[in-house]
C-alpha cells in the first residue's frame, strides 16, 4: 500500500539509480524562462517519478510531451490576452486533469478501496485568497472546484461529499467513477496492492470487466517505483500578479481518507506576490512536514535565488526526512521560472512572453 511508510521502503529501493550527477542535471544552471523584461510567464508540471523514466519508450515520451504542450497552450493563451494568472493556472491544470496520462481528475490513482479521491489547490499572490479541496470524487475538475471555494465560500478547503454537493450547486460538471477510471493507472494500482500483500478490491462500479487478466506486474520491481503524476501550474500575469495551482489523485493504494500535501496551502501550494509561487510533487507526507512550498518562498524572501531556494528544500531539507521525494517549480516575480526534482525525472515545461514554449519530459 502507498503509505509514507512504504515511500521509504522505495526510497531506499530506488537510492541507487539517483545518482547525484543526474539531480544536479535536473537542477543546476538552468537558463531563466523569464527575466524582468518579460511581461507574462507560466511554468507547469506533471509529476516526478522514478520508473517512468528509465522504461520510457518514445511514444511514450511523445505523449507526454503532445500533453505538456496543450496544457502550456492553454495557459498561455489567458496570459497572452492580458488574463490573470489565477485564470491561467486553472486553465492549464484543467487541461491536465482531462488527459489519463497524470495522475489527476481522469487517469486518477485509486485508494485502497478502489475509489478515486482527488485533491486540487490553488492560490492568488496578490491577495494570499486560496481555495482547496481534498477527497472528492465526482467533480470533473477538482481544480475548478478548488477555486470555487474561494471565490464563492468565506472558506479555504472543503473535503469529501460535501465538497462534492457544494460542486452541484456550482453548476460544476459531475461525473461517474468510469469517468476518472484508466485502466492504465488501475494495473499499476493492482501491482502496488499486489507486492503489499494488499486486497484488490473490485473493480469500480461501471467499469467493464478486464479484457486480459491483469499479468503478473507484482514479479517486475520496477513497477513498484512511484507513479506520482500529480499536475500543477504557476504564473505571473502581465501586471505582475502570481499564483499557483496543484491537482492530484494522490498515491496509490493511500488508505481512504488520506490526504497529501497538493491541497494543503504552504505544502504543495503557494503563492505570494512578494515572493514566489510553487507547485509542489512528491511523497506528500514529507512536503507537509516541511510545509515546503512556504519554505521556498520564505527563503526567496530572505534573498536567495528562485534556484537555490528550490534546490535547499528539493536537494537538502526533503531528503534529510527519509523517504522525501519529488520536485517542485517555483516562479519568481521578475517572471523566471525553475525547477528542482531529486527524482529521475520531472515531466515540465515552461514559456514566458517573447520565447518559445520548452517542454521537459526525460
Ligand atoms: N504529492 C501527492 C500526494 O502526496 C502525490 C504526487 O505528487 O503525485 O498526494
Amino acid at each position: 500500500m502507498r503509505t509514507g511508510l512504504c515511500a521509504i521502503c522505495l526510497a531506499a529501493f530506488l537510492a541507487p539509480f539517483a545518482s547525484d550527477n543526474f539531480i544536479f542535471a535536473q537542477s543546476a544552471a538552468q537558463p531563466a524562462a523569464g527575466s524582468p523584461t518579460h511581461q507574462w510567464a507560466i511554468a507547469i508540471h506533471g509529476g516526478a517519478g522514478e520508473s517512468e523514466w528509465e522504461h520510457m519508450d518514445t511514444d511514450t515520451a511523445a505523449a507526454y510531451h503532445d500533453s505538456l504542450a496543450k496544457a502550456l497552450a492553454a495557459g498561455t493563451a489567458v496570459l497572452k490576452n492580458n488574463g490573470k494568472a489565477l485564470d491561467a493556472v486553472e486553465a492549464a491544470v484543467e487541461v491536465l486533469e482531462d488527459d489519463p496520462l497524470f495522475n489527476a481528475g481522469r487517469g486518477s490513482a485509486f485508494a485502497a478501496d478502489g475509489a478515486n479521491e482527488m485533491d486540487a489547490a490553488l492560490m492568488d499572490g496578490a491577495t494570499l485568497a486560496a481555495g482547496s479541496v481534498a477527497a472528492v470524487s465526482a467533480t470533473r475538475h477538482p481544480i475548478a472546484l478548488a477555486r470555487a471555494v474561494m471565490d464563492h465560500t468565506p472558506y479555504v478547503m472543503m473535503v469529501g461529499p460535501g465538497a462534492d454537493a457544494f460542486a452541484r450547486t456550482q453548476a460544476l460538471e459531475q461525473e461517474p467513477p468510469v469517468f476518472f477510471f484508466t485502466e492504465m493507472r488501475w494495473k499499476e494500482f493492482v501491482s502496488i496492492m499486489r507486492a503489499n500483500g494488499k486486497p484488490i478490491p473490485p473493480r469500480p462500479a461501471g467499469v467493464p470487466p478486464e479484457a486480459k487478466p491483469i499479468a503478473m506486474p507484482s514479479l517486475v520491481p520496477h513497477i513498484f517505483a512511484h507513479r506520482f503524476g500529480t499536475v500543477g501550474a504557476v504564473a505571473r500575469d502581465s501586471d505582475g500578479h502570481l499564483a499557483a495551482a496543484t491537482s492530484t489523485g494522490g498515491m496509490q493504494g493511500k488508505l481512504p481518507g488520506r490526504v497529501g500535501d497538493s491541497p494543503l496551502i504552504g505544502a504543495g501550494t503557494y503563492a505570494s506576490d512578494h515572493s514566489c509561487a510553487v507547485s509542489g510533487t512528491g511523497v506528500g507526507e514529507y512536503f507537509i512536514r516541511l510545509t515546503l512550498a512556504r519554505e521556498v518562498c520564505t527563503l526567496v524572501q530572505e534573498g536567495r535565488t528562485p534556484q537555490q531556494a528550490a534546490d535547499t528544500m528539493i536537494h537538502s531539507e526533503l531528503p534529510a526526512l527519509k523517504g522525501g521525494e519529488g520536485g517542485v517549480i517555483v516562479l519568481a516575480p521578475s517572471g523566471d521560472a525553475v525547477w528542482s526534482s531529486n527524482t529521475l525525472g520531472m515531466f515540465r515545461a515552461r514559456q514566458a512572453a517573447g520565447h518559445a514554449p520548452e517542454i521537459f519530459v526525460k
